[in-house]
């Protein structure tokens, strides 16, 4: 696309739904408490083995968060204050799971397992404070986590790929060595296993919503209160789970201006969203309008300066009255495989929220349920 064009593209899209004189500032941050890759030495085998695994930063640099990795978040977000003397928030969507990758061996590939995130945890010593730093985030309101799912792979599509994929022995391969992710193995491509609650058929829909069920109880087990939030991991969601998500108290949805979102079986629908909108259960959309992944290498790497880009994202945002979305995942704060990486992303975060107070003084941080209570309100 031509600047121009997507200059032009930015600004009508910011156009719709609800609208505020007052300058806020959202981070949204998907993907804390999955495992993707398990550490440096499973990067090294499943790269000499032919696993898809350089091809982007997900793959190649993303382990679980360590302690070392949100206290050096915490510390950051602390160094700064907005008018009203709070601290920038970050909104992490959190996975309550994983797979259970030694019982999944054990059944030779045919019965899937889950492991709850306090169990997947005990793998990762230097990540032993993990749930307590969440709510200690929570507590210091600058890391106030939401849900994104039970865990981040689709079930059915993940143990097809294990048992029957041309391509298993890679697959399979990874799972030995505890990591998910790749794409691809020795030039053979896998189907996306990543969007857990985007179904292929329309019979596994009841199973997505026992999933989201149980994503709620986790999430109230570990954080002693209900996700208020949700946006779904990877792939839309059929509409069907809005009710299951609002059984476990979801009342706002990030979700994209226009969803795409699976009916089951092949067939798609399509609806278009705007800030404000609300379904029939009552749940208010948030879209995000700015991007922030300064460690992104892969498809977005024509973007080389990201504290730029996002500075006009918000630009266009607060031109248009509308709150400033962004979306920062964690891959961008975490340093386990690569220290470098994490400097990276916290120092990038570190001159955006510089620039963000000397530009706007009168911006505003909130978390994305204050902002949900906020458009609520002022409705
Ligand atoms: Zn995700």
């Amino acid at each position: 696309m031509s600047r121009i064009k997507e200059s032009l593209r930015r600004n009508i899209s910011n156009i719709p739904g609800w609208r505020t004189n007052r300058k806020i500032l959202v981070i949204e941050s998907d993907d804390w408490g999955a495992v993707r890759i398990k550490d440096k030495v499973a990067y090294e085998a499943l790269k000499d083995k032919g696993l898809n695994v350089g091809r982007i930063h997900y793959d190649s640099v993303e382990s679980m968060e360590s302690n070392r990795d949100m206290e050096m978040l915490f510390d950051l977000l602390q160094g700064f204050k907005d008018k009203n003397g709070k601290h920038p928030v970050f909104t992490p969507m959190c996975i309550m799971g994983n797979p259970d990758f030694e019982k999944i061996k054990v059944s030779d590939y045919q019965e899937y397992f889950f492991q709850p995130l306090h169990e997947t945890l005990e793998e990762f010593p230097q990540s032993d404070r993990v749930l307590d730093l969440w709510r200690q985030g929570f507590n210091q309101n600058i890391f106030v986590p939401e849900i994104h799912g039970r865990e981040h792979i689709n079930v059915r599509r993940y143990m097809k790929i294990l048992q029957s994929h041309k391509g298993k022995e890679g697959l399979r391969y990874a799972l030995e060595h505890h990591s998910v992710g790749p794409s691809g193995y020795n030039g053979i491509n896998y189907p996306n296993y990543l969007g857990a609650l985007h179904p292929e058929a329309k019979d596994e829909i009841p199973e997505l919503h026992q999933y989201v069920l149980e994503g709620g109880k986790l999430f109230h087990k570990y954080m002693g209160y209900y996700p208020r939030v949700f946006i779904a991991p990877n792939a839309e969601e059929p509409k069907e789970l809005e009710s299951s998500l609002k059984q476990i108290g979801v009342q706002y949805l990030t979700r994209s201006k226009k969803r795409v979102y699976p009916l089951g079986d092949g067939v798609f629908a399509k609806e278009w969203n705007f800030i404000g909108k609300k379904n029939e259960y009552d749940q208010v959309i948030i879209n995000r309008n700015a991007f922030f992944e300064p460690v992104c290498f892969g498809e977005q790497e024509h973007i080389t300066d990201w504290v730029d880009s996002c500075l006009k994202e918000i630009e266009i945002a607060f031109r248009w009255r509308k709150p400033a979305v962004i979306s920062s995942h964690r891959v961008n704060y975490v340093g386990s495989i690569r220290p470098e990486n994490r400097e990276k992303g916290l120092t990038e975060l570190k001159h955006l929220l510089t620039a963000v107070l000397k530009k706007w003084p009168d911006v505003e941080f909130m978390s994305s349920f204050e902002l949900g209570k906020t458009i609520r309100k002022e409705k």
